[in-house]
């Protein structure tokens, strides 16, 4: 009674193992969290009654159970065992054929599938139930001691590199790894029978082979590679549950943002086989092209061989039709004309994959002797153009809905349109050095570097770098991550290079035979021109060329007609306003190209900085460097002209739009010259001894410049400064009216902290406004007076500073400095460790605090709208062009974001995501 009692409390009732297979599956792509990407969607493939796709049968171990693994040291849950037992008698049923049977052996793969895709990142071992007994079974069977000894090959590599040296943590140095050892047998042998190709091995070669690295195994690694069908099943669970612990799974986690908990699932699955001879193969698609999103079926494939050979770019795939032919491939045969019929039915299975998933799909396919499998199906991978491109076609298409569109795109996607490319003036003056194919676009350039572990070091030390690699592997990730772009020698458009550079986003050109790379020497060759580490490259992803040196970029967003139309469709849900910060006319024209409907941010002082800025800036300076109000009023009288003219071009380019310039803000010391010449020129201008000036100069010092004489301090000191202001917009209007021409300047007193600093300044505010009326026999201008709130006092007064300001405009620069207490110039030296240590999850100066800082807004607008309920308000700190703050913006109630000009299509995007979210 007792001991019936306590097997049942072992007996785990959570279903751990989920069947596919025949028709029939436990799960369904639903339930992602659980079975992982892939398990999840095989499990669909096999059973939804719309799609019942030939997948070769098998069943997958939950998340969970990983999740046990890692809480339980290694252990699994109790009757785990019995559970993959029977689901592997139901694979066995289906397929008629007995794991580890010596007349006719069933093989599995064992491989990993996490919730989101990490390519490459953990483990896989194929051909498992491989023995000295069962292999002749398989030679039997398949009738090819060559294929058998092959596989077992294979086999025997896989699993004691994955599960008896990785798994069991073993950290071989570099070159000793126990595959290298066994790869260097296989060279040897090739050596010894004169031949190149491991194809030209025939089963007598391999089957002393797999001796010798059993032999070698045994000498490294000091155990003997298991001749037991099921010690391998489970030798292989167990190093695919370790490898999502593994040291590239974990580096690629951190970077994603995958949370460890998350555990990986196992999916344990029939073998079939592409490389049966002639009449199989093996390849990769996607139902849409995900370089450019054209809706064409692309992919690549192999004529006998085994999966993993497409993807390792040993062998150059073939095109599965002419959709997929380059300059590198179109003289290999198509799958089209090699397999029609495989290719036809290939074709229906992929329009109904999308069609059922509403999505690009990414499909794996193997074709063992005429009969086709799908092994795997997933919403693929595309770069921002790509992405954007879809959502288009799709739109129009009819398959997916204008929300569902905007939801496909993450705003940081279209950064890759708003990219620079290389400027094709430039190209045409240079011969390229090689030319590849072109897996990720956009253009970029940088200095060589042969590994990825230099790569990050010199990107640590701020230089640009390209990464340059015969091929990648996973173990590059960081170092691609660290490059401005990545180019290899070899490898397909479903390299490993590629798919990743594809996820990311990045320029990069992949298969680039005219290549030839000495990484010992540190030298790359290419038709003759020898490059050393450290030397230029410019890359033009898109069309996949390689450029020696520095070309000159430009910026490729204007008129990009597919991108229009996907904003139009951002447009039409959104409805928050996107304005822009721009302080000059030329910025605000391409805003507005960009779509920007105002401008949020004018900041007058930036005037002073700019090109062609000397003249302003020399009566700035004289203003600023003024004792008397007499020598003080004259130089604002001589700046007048200047601010009048920037002020008055910037209006017009707006024109209908409205234009919020903010009065001077910045400490007046930020402006004093600090060279001798400058500064004799200053006196002399102002009739004072240099001595005197320099006095003056000294004068100006501040402790807390950031927390000293500025903003609308400057105009309660100095109200001449704020009449020059005024004037100068609200003539530029008048004139600007007078012309026919509507526009809508909003005046904005920055800095303020308390109700009477505005209330100070507004009455200089309108005493010019009715000056100016008069000058120009005009009866009004429309024009609004408001505040930025970027004190926190100011938010919290909000509703006395509202009784004066008809809006407010967040300056989150400012308020996160002064929130915080951070000196806004001065995190560098301590937020990277507090981002390190999870003091803070994000920096506060790019996204929104929405705990601390977004209070301070909350309460701002309650309590502004409080006062004067339609009180406009809007942000235009740096925050405005994030994402992330975007939403939250939205959340609380804001009319309008600002942002730089080339953030705008970024944050109508971001906006009216936030609008379908709610
Ligand atoms: C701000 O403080 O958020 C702001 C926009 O002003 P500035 O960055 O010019 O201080
Ligand atoms: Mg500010």
């Amino acid at each position: 009674m007792a001991s019936k009692k306590t097997k049942k409390k072992a007996t785990r009732v959570k279903k751990d193992v989920y069947f596919f297979g025949g028709g029939k599956a436990d799960g369904s792509a639903g339930m992602k969290n659980l079975l992982g990407g892939k398990g999840a969607n095989l499990a669909e493939m096999a059973g939804h009654p719309n799609l019942r796709i030939p997948v070769p049968p098998g069943f997958t171990i939950t998340t969970e159970v990983c999740t046990y693994f890692y809480k339980n040291r290694g252990k699994y849950p109790a009757g785990l065992k019995e559970k993959v037992n029977a689901a592997l008698k139901k694979v066995e049923a289906i397929m008629s054929k007995k794991f580890g049977d010596p007349e006719d052996p069933l093989l599995v793969s064992v491989r990993s599938g996490a919730r989101q895709s990490m390519p490459g990142m953990m483990e896989t071992v194929l051909n498992i139930g491989l023995t000295q007994k069962t292999i002749k079974g398989l030679i039997r069977q398949s009738g090819s001691e060559r294929f058998a000894y092959d596989a077992y090959r294979r086999l025997i590599t896989m699993y004691s590199d994955v599960v008896m040296e990785k798994a069991a943590g073993i950290e071989p140095a570099e070159g000793k790894g126990i595959r290298r050892q066994l790869e260097k047998l296989l060279e040897k042998k090739k050596e010894q029978k004169g031949v190149k190709l491991d194809t030209e091995l025939d089963g007598k070669d391999l089957k002393e082979l797999c001796d010798q690295y059993k032999k070698k195994i045994k000498q490294v690694l000091k155990k003997g590679f298991p001749d037991d069908a099921y010690k391998q099943l489970w030798g292989g669970i167990g190093a695919v549950f370790a490898s999502w612990n593994g040291k590239r799974a974990i580096a690629y986690r951190r970077i994603e943002n995958i949370p460890a908990e998350w555990g990986t699932a196992v999916n344990v699955q029939t073998m079939v086989f592409g490389n049966l001879g002639d009449n199989s193969a093996t390849g990769v698609a996607f139902t849409r092209d995900p370089g450019n999103g054209d809706n064409k079926f692309y992919g690549e494939y192999l004529i006998n061989a085994q999966g993993e050979d497409v993807v390792a770019g040993i062998r150059t795939p073939a095109p599965i039709n002419k959709n997929s032919q380059s300059e590198h491939n179109e003289n290999l045969v198509m799958l089209s004309q090699a397999m029609p019929k495989m290719y036809k039915q290939l074709f229906g299975i992929q329009k109904r994959l999308e069609k059922h998933y509403r999505d690009m799909q990414d499909i794996e396919f193997t074709i063992e002797d005429g009969k086709l499998f799908l092994l795997q199906t997933r919403t693929g991978k595309r770069n921002g153009p790509a992405a954007v491109k879809m959502a288009v076609d799709m739109v129009r298409e009819g398959m997916i809905n204008k929300k569902e569109a905007i939801k496909r795109v993450k705003p940081e996607q279209l950064d890759e349109l708003l990219h620079p490319i290389v400027d094709p003036k430039g190209e045409k003056a240079n011969r390229p050095l090689g030319k590849g194919l072109p897996a990720g676009p956009g253009g970029a350039k940088g200095m060589i570097v042969f590994d990825a572990d230099t790569a990050v070091e010199w990107a640590k030390k701020g230089k640009k770098v390209i990464l340059v690699r015969e091929d990648t592997n996973p173990e590059d990730v960081e170092g691609m991550r660290a490059a401005q772009a990545i180019l290899t020698a070899r490898g397909g458009m479903t390299s490993h290079a590629a798919l990743v550079a594809r996820g990311w986003g990045k320029c990069c050109v992949v298969g680039c035979g005219d290549l030839d790379i000495d990484y010992g020497k540190r030298k790359v060759k290419a038709h003759g021109v020898a490059l050393k580490e450290g030397d230029w490259l410019t890359l033009n992803g898109t069309k996949g060329l390689v450029y020696k040196g520095s070309l000159p970029m430009m910026d490729a967003t204007k008129e990009n007609v597919v991108l229009n139309k996907f904003l139009k469709i951002c447009d039409s849900v959104r409805r928050m306003k996107i304005r822009t910060n721009a302080d000059t006319p030329e910025d605000a024209r391409r805003a507005r190209d960009f779509g920007a409907e105002g401008i949020g941010l004018f900041r007058m002082e930036h005037m002073f900085y700019g090109e062609g800025a000397e003249k302003p800036l020399f009566k700035l300076r004289k203003m600023i460097l003024s004792e008397t109000p007499e020598e003080r009023r004259a130089a604002l009288k001589e700046l007048y002209p200047y601010v009048k003219k920037d002020i008055k071009g910037t209006l017009e380019a707006m024109e209908g739009l409205p234009v919020t310039v903010r009065l001077l803000d910045p400490p007046l010391h930020e402006f004093v010259p600090h060279q001798e010449g400058q500064l004799r020129d200053l006196a002399k201008s102002l009739k004072i001894h240099m001595s005197e000036l320099k006095k003056r100069v000294s004068l100006l010092k501040e402790s807390n410049p950031m927390m000293g004489h500025r903003g609308v301090r400057l105009g309660v000191t100095y109200p001449g400064i704020t009449e020059m202001s005024v004037r100068a917009i609200l003539e530029a209007a008048a004139e600007l009216v007078k012309a026919k021409k509507k526009v809508f300047p909003e005046i904005m007193i920055p800095v303020v902290g308390i109700d009477n600093e505005l209330r100070d300044q507004e009455v200089v505010v309108r005493r010019i406004l009715k000056e100016v009326l008069k000058k120009y026999k005009l009866k009004s201008l429309p024009v609004l007076v408001g505040t930025m709130i970027e004190i926190p006092r100011a938010a919290l007064t909000a509703d006395r500073i509202s009784e004066v300001a008809e809006f407010f405009s967040f300056g989150t620069n400012d308020l996160t400095q002064m929130g915080f207490g951070f000196s806004r110039d001065d995190t560098g030296t301590f937020l990277p460790t507090y981002l390190e240590k999870k003091i803070l999850p994000n920096d506060p100066f790019q996204t929104i605090d929405q705990d601390g800082i977004g209070q301070l807004i909350r309460c701002g607008i309650e309590r502004g709208r409080k006062v004067r309920p339609k009180l406009k308000v809007g942000i235009c700190g740096e925050h405005g062009g994030d994402p992330k703050s975007i939403a939250f913006c939205y959340k609380v109630g804001m009319d309008y974001v600002s942002c730089s000009p080339f953030r705008v299509p970024i944050a109508r995007l971001a906006a009216a995501q936030a609008a379908i979210r709610e």
